[in-house]
């Protein structure tokens, strides 16, 4: 999206009559992002159902903010359709009825409540094509309890994002993609940072595509990359060769999705 297409759907979003907006997560925080930077006065909605990506605390913050409306993570995919979505209490349902989600670890043994696993999805009703114990690719924990909504249908702790999206370190270790969001995105982003691609390509290979704010100079984008290049290399290991650019777009994946980490050694 450029600017002009970010101008033209906020002028649309303000001109319908509608209170509910469903996006791709990364599209909705791009569009909030700009909505803000620009001044532009957006009229409030009910609600923002954020899908396709992993909801940060970040993303969840400024897309409320700029629409005014409460935002709900949505988990689902092209193949098994919706399968969970947070409710007004903030509880995130799984769908059960029609799916069955398992957390499960390395070995495919089911990991407690609260515990980080792959996700295996069972689908109830396709007889057409039975779907029973799919590797779906991403990662998330189950909670324990009840939500205070009063809805009995089980509830989600978190998706963290797709396997694809964990780095390793150098010692084989995993590094979830929202720390790495955080860490850049957040923590080392003064607001210069529209846009940033961190990508694995070997065991100890590691880039970095940041794409700066047209106003910040070389000397700053440096500085930026010299900070970024320190706390990663901690997480990383010391044998580490991570390479920083600035770049003038990251193009999105073909799937239109905005990946900010990729692990593209894994999926060799
Ligand atoms: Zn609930």
């Amino acid at each position: 999206m450029d600017e002009a297409r970010m101008a033209d759907y906020a002028r649309k979003i303000n001109r319908s009559s509608r209170m509910h907006l469903m996006a791709y997560v990364d599209a909705a925080e791009q569009l909030a992002r700009f909505i803000e930077k620009s001044g532009m006065k957006m009229r409030p909605l009910k609600s923002v159902m954020a899908c396709a990506g992993t909801v940060t605390e970040e993303s969840r913050s400024i897309i409320g903010r700029v629409f005014g409306a409460r935002v709900h993570n949505k988990y689902g995919s092209r193949e098994c359709a919706d399968m969970a979505c947070e409710c007004a209490a903030g509880g995130f349902h799984i769908y059960h009825t029609g799916v069955h989600l398992e957390i499960v670890d390395d070995r495919d043994q089911p990991v407690p409540a609260g515990t980080t696993g792959r996700i295996l999805v069972t689908l109830l009703h396709n007889r057409r094509l039975p779907i029973i114990r799919y590797e779906i690719g991403d990662v998330g924990a189950l909670k324990d309890g009840a939500c205070p909504c009063g809805s009995p249908l089980p509830l989600l702790e978190r998706v963290e994002g797709r396997i694809s999206e964990f780095i390793n370190s150098t010692d084989g270790a995993y590094v979830s993609p929202v720390y790495i969001r955080h860490l850049i995105g957040v923590v080392h982003n003064s607001g210069a940072i529209q846009k940033f691609q961190f990508v694995q390509h070997g065991s100890a290979e590691y880039s970095l595509a940041v794409q700066m704010d047209a106003s910040c100079d070389d000397d700053a984008f440096r500085e930026t990359a010299t900070r970024i290049r320190c706390d990663l290399g901690k997480v990383l290991g010391p044998e580490a060769q991570l390479t920083v650019s600035r770049v003038a777009d990251i193009p999105v994946s073909d799937s239109g999705k905005f990946l900010c980490v990729r692990n593209l050694h894994r999926s060799k």
